[in-house]
């Protein structure tokens, strides 16, 4: 039994491993999403929360096609560290009443979560580049620039209006 619950002896074998956590990731995170734009109260916060569904649904279609681009069948490995981000941020969601402090953590927690993304993403790309697959680093670069794209905006969107937002409240 090792570590990862899988066989990985080489580069390639922990490429796919990684490709296997993203589509697993990428799933938790498009069921998280709905729940997210249900429970947020800025209009500009919901509209980007669905923007970033539509295309989370497109990242595993990405996803699948790399995998078919480098011979493997898709499928998922679980991943701890996605489940524990969601945890948290459920968790402490769970805890705010106030709707505008409410706005600002789900806020930080969907940067929580791109920023585990564009990790993911950042060295997926590398390793792919590294064993001669620039095809499957293209595709996977269409994902990191979504991720990027979307904590860029979380964090002007939280900076402009969420936290100013949620620092008026009074207890
Ligand atoms: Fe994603
Ligand atoms: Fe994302």
């Amino acid at each position: 039994m090792s570590l990862f619950g899988a066989d990985i002896h080489t580069l390639d074998d922990l490429f796919v491993h990684g490709l296997k956590t993203i589509y697993y990731a990428e799933r938790q995170i498009a069921e998280t999403l709905p729940k997210m734009i249900e429970m947020a109260t800025n209009p500009e916060l919901r509209a980007g929360f669905e923007q970033h569904l539509r295309e989370t649904e497109n990242q595993r279609v990405r996803l699948e096609q790399v995998f078919r681009q480098h011979g493997v069948e898709a499928g998922e490995t679980t991943c701890p560290a996605i489940d524990g981000i969601i945890k948290a941020a459920n968790a402490t969601a769970a805890d705010i009443d106030d709707k505008q402090v409410l706005d600002a953590a789900l806020a930080f927690g969907a940067q929580m979560v791109e920023h585990y993304e564009i990790a993911q993403y950042g060295t997926l790309i590398a390793w792919a580049r590294e064993l001669g697959r620039n095809d499957c680093a293209a595709v996977l670069d269409e994902n990191l620039a979504e991720e990027k794209a979307t904590d860029e905006k979380l964090t002007q969107l939280a900076e402009a209006r969420v936290n100013r937002a949620a620092g008026l409240q009074t207890a």
